[in-house]
């Protein structure tokens, strides 16, 4: 361990490193297959499983999978798509590489920092696309008022649910509200790989226009030529190489057993927060509506501080006191 990662004593973030995560990758690299191919069929299986989805396709990183969602739903130049402006710069970055300009629309407010279905609605026009929904912190956004305007006027809608693998929300899997949910293995987030991201849908079409994309536009990959089943490829669109790889897929499956249980742990922690800070004047906590059928995958821990409060200062206060 270095003298940074010492400095914590409430790191932002942790892994558990242990043996079976360090044997699962040892059986990787000795096998000796190590590009694309049956782990991360596997683990595309059971992530798609665990989400409820019918497909699941896995990518590099979250930003790739954000990328070809938005080409596979159809942004292109001339469009807009509608993102909440409080937000991680990906899902602005990827619309702007698809060639659509991002329009951004703001958040409920301090007590619900998810984007405000009525800005959508004020923030669409007749270039209007698309719309990318981040559930904040992992908590999921309103689906049904973002659905209604998404329908009124033909959107379609992908999720960022880079913060919410495992969130729910009416026993729906974040990820699975819209048509394509885009989550990200980051080293930092609730199922961590290091780098590495993965797309889930119920539309069979969408899905293997996905599949197409992620690799060259190909119609084979080398894991099937390597085994037999295919000899040929033909390329039918300029796609990409965004493939995730074995080591890392087996790394992904081992996290994605734990998640659950880390999940779990979080959420215990949550609430100890909450019950500790909750009565701190003016200090707001968001998301407070424990009676709801929203399950949180508590990614992140956010207070926001009373106006004109020394932000700096308070950053400074926990940081002396070894809180990341
Ligand atoms: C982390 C993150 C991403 C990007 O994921 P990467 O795997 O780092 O590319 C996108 N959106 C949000 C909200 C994120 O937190």
């Amino acid at each position: 361990m270095t003298e940074t990662e010492n400095r914590w004593r409430i790191p932002l973030t942790d892994v558990v490193v242990d043996a079976e995560l360090a044997d699962a990758v040892l059986e990787v690299v000795r096998s000796g297959w190590w590009s694309m191919g049956p782990r991360v069929e596997e683990f595309e299986q059971e992530f798609a499983g665990f989400c409820g989805a019918a497909h699941g396709i896995a990518v590099a990183n979250g930003t790739a999978a954000l990328h070809l969602a938005l080409l596979a739903v159809g942004c292109g130049p001339g469009d807009e798509v509608v993102v909440p402006s409080l937000n991680f710069v990906a899902a602005a970055n990827t619309i702007k590489h698809t060639g659509a300009e991002p329009t951004f629309c703001d958040i409920v407010g301090p007590a619900d920092l998810n984007l405000d279905p009525a800005d959508i609605e004020a923030a669409v026009t007749s270039q209007t696309k698309a719309l990318v929904v981040l559930h904040y912190g992992g908590y999921p956004c309103d689906m049904a008022a973002v659905d209604q305007v998404a329908e009124h006027h033909g959107l379609a809608v992908v999720e960022d649910a880079a913060h919410a693998p495992g969130a729910s929300l009416g026993g729906r899997m974040c990820g699975t509200l819209g048509q394509v949910g885009c989550f990200s293995f980051f080293a930092n987030k609730n199922l961590p790989v290091g780098e590495g991201g993965l797309m889930v849908t119920d539309d069979d079409e969408l899905a293997a226009r996905l599949r197409l994309l992620r690799s060259h536009g190909m119609t084979t990959l080398t894991w099937d030529r390597h085994r037999g089943h295919a000899s040929s490829y033909d390329v039918v669109l300029p796609g990409f190489n965004y493939r995730l790889d074995e080591v890392r897929a087996a790394v992904g499956l081992v996290q994605l057993r734990r998640l659950p249980e880390e999940n779990a742990g979080r959420a215990r922690i949550a609430a100890r927060y909450r019950e500790a800070l909750g009565s701190n004047d003016g200090l707001t906590i968001p998301f407070d509506d424990a009676a709801g059928t929203r399950v949180p995958a508590h990614h992140l821990a956010v207070v926001v501080l009373p106006e004109g409060a020394d932000r700096a200062g308070v950053r400074t206060a926990l940081d002396e006191q070894g809180i990341q």
